[in-house]
């Protein structure tokens, strides 16, 4: 008999953060799949088991989860944020499209989760309140040139840009190019935040601008937020400070 297959997110962290449907199909799931660090968040059930990989093999985590779901299991594979917003359901589609044909036949459910990008604009304000544009600054699965060729196209049409994957040991100088070129769009005191790993232990958001973004300040857990040329800060109550994009743009040449 075939089984079943759940892509599910986990949100960015947080028990709170991951939804009612998620946790639902974690606990009826007979065996769970994904990179260890994000098996660890989910409570362990017994008799359920647990099929931990490494981050970078994504698709045979997909080949993997795919044959055990066409055994009969009842199979989650999980992701950080949103499983859909670069991360595993994507490698899970591709391996469908090109493996076995008895694949086709399992019945895939996407579970949508928090993602980061939403988390980290809820802890500044609501920077994302007007168009924006979200893209990896990871040239790893493509051409540094059609980041800047994105980035150019975002910037150009002033856009607030989310930036997902913006820093790692391997990419130390992608950020700082990202924010010259944006920077050559839009005013040095265009609001950036900072959001290192949102409803963690180790949370920590900062808001600068765009003139004093230092790049060395990421990681591979931070997400980056540029506003456009609207996107302002407004004091709220004891000392904080708030970001926002207002519902109302006007055409700003950049
Ligand atoms: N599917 C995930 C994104 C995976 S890509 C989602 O929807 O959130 C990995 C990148 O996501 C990281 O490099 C970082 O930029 C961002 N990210 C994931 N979790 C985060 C968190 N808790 N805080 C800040 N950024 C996070």
């Amino acid at each position: 008999m075939t089984g079943r297959l759940a892509i599910v997110g986990l949100g960015p962290g947080a028990a709170e953060l991951i939804t009612p449907l998620a946790a639902e199909m974690l606990a009826d799931a007979t065996d769970l799949v994904g990179y260890a660090p994000y098996l660890a968040r989910v409570p362990e059930r017994a008799g359920q088991r647990r099929h931990a990989s490494d981050n970078r093999e994504e698709l045979a985590r997909a080949r993997q989860a795919l044959d055990l779901a066409a055994s009969g299991k009842s199979v989650a594979v999980v992701s950080s944020g949103d499983p859909g917003v670069f991360a595993m359901a994507s490698a899970v589609f591709e391996a469908i499209e090109t493996g076995k044909r008895e694949w086709r036949d399992i019945e895939v459910t996407m579970v949508p989760g928090v993602s980061a990008m939403l988390t980290a604009a809820a802890r500044a304000g609501a920077p994302l309140g007007h168009d924006f544009c979200v893209l990896s600054l990871s040239d790893n699965l493509k051409p540094w040139d059609l980041v800047v060729k994105r980035l150019e196209a975002a910037a150009s049409g002033d856009f607030i840009i989310v930036l997902y994957n913006p820093a790692s040991k391997a990419r130390p100088w992608q950020l700082g190019e990202a924010f010259r070129l944006v920077a050559r769009h839009r005013a040095g005191s265009t609001p950036v935040i900072f959001a290192h790993a949102v409803s963690q232990a180790d949370e920590r958001v900062d808001i600068t601008t765009l003139a004093d973004a230092d790049p060395a300040k990421a990681d591979m857990r931070t997400l980056i937020i540029i506003g456009s040329s609207a996107t302002r800060l407004v004091a709220g109550g004891k000392g904080r400070r708030f970001v926002y994009t207002p519902r109302h743009a006007e055409l700003v040449e950049s």
